[in-house]
């Protein structure tokens, strides 16, 4: 039977794998457990088999799981929409938003983030492939967002993310990835303190990390399919 610990397994061997095809470093790339609709209980049992870093979409559920688990003190992770009145209870919570697609948004994340805490790590969200979809930056804007959310004191410019068009073929996602880095690559040069490229989930994982992504973000690959009305 499949359970969530051996789910891991593979997925951390399918990454080892690709770091290898891909000439990078063993353990270049972080995995990043998204945990969106699973109870609970599916993410105890994750981090039973060592997984640390959770990735949540929904601010709601975020907070519910943020509190019934707070005594195992994860590294939580925003990767979804964020509008701006539900800002506040990500910036007390997360280490990590990687949907900063927007100066306000910045802003608020900054001015919210509790001054005992380290500053907020955050990921410029692009919209590279999905003209249909409202999330994310235009490729053009980033540079003066990145440079506006660089300023904030509570936050940490560390990279940017990318989710491709979900109807993509591989070819088409593969160069999705590679335009990524190339804007990752020429942001580099501005804020060469950058490290992060979060991009590949589930079934695109190995493309992303040939394409150099730091930080795959995969749901169902650990914790099986998910219902499609969400919360
Ligand atoms: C749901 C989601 C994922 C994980 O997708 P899977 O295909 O289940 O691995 C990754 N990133 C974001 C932003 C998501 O919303």
């Amino acid at each position: 039977m499949e359970t969530i610990a051996s789910r891991l397994q593979a997925v951390r061997l399918r990454i080892a794998d690709a770091e290898r095809r891909a000439h990078r470093p063993a353990g270049s790339v972080t995995l990043l457990a998204v945990s969106k609709t699973f109870e609970a209980e599916a993410i105890r049992a994750a981090v039973d088999a060592g997984q640390r870093a959770f990735g949540e979409n929904y601010v709601q559920e975020l907070a519910g799981k943020s509190a019934t688990l707070a005594a195992l003190a994860l590294e939580w992770h925003f990767i979804g929409p964020l509008q701006s009145n539900k800002t506040r209870i990500v910036a007390e919570r997360c280490a990590w938003v990687h949907s900063v697609d927007r100066d306000r948004i910045a802003q608020r994340l900054s001015e919210q983030r509790p001054v005992d805490m380290p500053p907020l790590n955050v990921c410029v969200q692009v919209n590279i492939s999905d003209e249909a979809s409202k999330s994310g930056c235009a490729p053009a804007q980033v540079p003066e967002l990145a440079a506006r959310i660089a300023r904030l004191p509570g936050l940490r410019l560390r990279g940017l993310m990318a989710i491709p068009a979900p109807d993509a073929n591989e070819a088409e996602q593969r160069r999705v990835f590679e335009q990524m880095r190339a804007l990752f690559e020429s942001l580099r040069a501005v804020h060469p303190e950058l490290d992060t490229l979060s991009m590949g989930m589930s079934g695109d994982l190995e493309a992303a990390i040939a394409e150099g992504s730091t930080c795959v973000r995969v749901g169902s690959a650990l914790f099986g399919s998910r219902k499609l009305s969400q919360p």
